[in-house]
């Protein structure tokens, strides 16, 4: 058993606990993968001592929903909509990836996750074209040392044969999967089902899937109320009626779902993730903060494309944040009157992309705030970075105002430093990056898309 011990001196620590503590100049102990004390002048004989007396401390961001595949696209998709993005995307480049594009892919994109201070993401991973290519997926996950919630998805091989009203039900690889990869539930990368839903494959199909996930009692995920999906399948609806929404449940997006859906989604103990950026490049309407934060819901952040979007959380809480205070104010504006007050806080959105998350993923009773006991998933930021001197009363307002990755000093996932000093620990970036071209190239010139770049 690893008891590595790691003191991390003086810091300013955000815990993200049930109380929202913070503590100053106050140290945290790591002892092998789990955070063993956190309080004033801790002394060990044994530790490697981190001075933390110029940062701040706190939980690993966590990004509910994101397709990893997508990281050697990246920025591909920078001015799709959803409708071109399932085209070009998932229609031209999905099927040309072979099992070692999506190894490279899933390692780039966890790396690049761990790099923004992300230390859990949930892949949804929609390019299983062959039991390799599950395999390479998970590889890369685990390769790259960051916790991941692995959503088994459906191949890439044909978008309108798996997207469209799709009448194929789930591969049913995952069992092969479960045995070969998670014999232990004692592991940082853990299984989920990612399936279709009402909205992109029949319900028939949906329900099998549902009932596929609860057979082997994974984890479900699924988009929901995206555009004019939302109105044309009811998918909440439909589940509704049906008596299959459960606790076992994440919605991604959620934007044009009606308050009658997410109140179903509350009664029923379902995840809502919020992906703000994409869903406002893509249309699938404003992000869904506020109506699930209505009916009783702790929203969720991801990222959910790099061919889109960043890959860093900073961004998303920004964005989340402040649309829907825009679309708060323009009530009032709507009304003839100025906006009096702001609505929701900074530490509301960081709660969305670190407690919050954990439970969207059922992983917090392991990660997602900084308390004894728990797993050491915890990010340390510079605050003697011009973009955060000086800092007045919460750190928490300036953290989420005005930090970026640039702020990342360190990265600890269980215990395990990834990036220290500002610098990714993986052994050989640069291999990393001629492979990532090597696939980017190999998948475009196969997919023969001439234009896509500029498109
Ligand atoms: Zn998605």
């Amino acid at each position: 058993m690893n008891n590595k011990k790691t003191l991390i001196k003086a810091g300013t620590i955000i815990t993200q606990d049930e109380k929202q503590n913070i503590f100053q100049h106050t140290d945290l102990l790591i002892t092998g993968d789990q955070i063993t004390a956190i309080g004033k002048n801790i002394t060990v004989d044994d530790a490697e001592v981190i001075d933390a007396s110029e940062m701040i401390v706190m939980p690993g961001l966590i990004d509910t929903h994101r397709h990893v595949w997508e990281s050697v696209l990246r920025g591909a998709a920078a001015n799709f909509s959803l409708i071109e993005y399932l085209q070009q995307v998932l229609g031209t480049l999905a099927p040309a990836f072979r099992a070692e594009d999506v190894y490279t892919a899933n390692l780039l994109g966890a790396l690049e996750a761990l790099e923004n201070g992300i230390t859990t993401v949930m892949d949804w991973s929609h390019i299983m074209n062959s039991p390799a290519h599950a395999d390479a997926a998970i590889n890369g996950l685990k390769d790259a040392g960051i916790r991941a919630v692995f959503g088994y998805g459906t191949p890439g091989t044909s978008v309108w044969e798996w997207f469209y009203e799709s009448p194929r039900p789930h591969p049913l690889d995952i069992e092969r999967i479960l045995k070969e990869h998670f014999n232990s539930t004692d592991q940082l990368v853990t299984p989920a089902l990612a399936i279709r839903g009402p909205e992109y494959s029949l319900f028939d199909v949906a329900k099998q899937d549902i009932e596929l996930a609860r057979k082997y009692e994974l984890p479900i995920s699924m988009h929901a109320g995206c555009g004019t999906f939302a109105d044309k399948y009811k998918a909440v609806q439909q589940l509704a009626i049906a008596n299959l929404l459960g606790p076992d449940m994440n919605f991604a997006h959620c934007n044009l779902l009606i308050s009658d859906d997410f109140k179903l989604l509350a009664d029923n103990g379902c995840s809502v993730s919020v992906t703000p950026e994409v869903e406002m490049q893509m249309g699938l309407g404003f992000p869904a903060t506020g109506k699930a934060i209505a009916a009783g819901i702790a929203p969720a952040l991801g990222v959910d494309v790099v061919t889109g979007v960043g890959g860093d959380l900073f961004t998303q809480m920004r964005v989340a944040l402040q649309t829907e205070r825009s679309l708060v104010n323009q009530q009032s504006l709507d009304a003839g009157e100025m906006p009096q007050t702001t609505s929701l806080t900074a530490a509301d959105a960081l709660s969305w992309a670190t407690s919050n998350g954990a439970k969207a993923l059922k992983l917090d009773k392991k990660t997602g705030s900084l308390i004894p006991g728990k797993q050491a998933d915890l990010i340390l930021l510079r605050t003697d970075l011009l973009n955060i001197t000086p800092v007045f009363g919460n750190p928490v307002n300036a953290l989420v105002s005005q930090c970026s990755s640039a702020n990342i000093d360190s990265v600890f996932v269980a215990g395990k430093a990834l990036k220290r000093a500002g610098k990714l620990l993986h052994p050989d970036l640069q291999a990393l990056r001629s492979a990532a071209k090597r696939t980017s190239t190999y998948v475009y010139e196969k997919a023969l898309i001439a234009g896509i770049h500029s498109g």
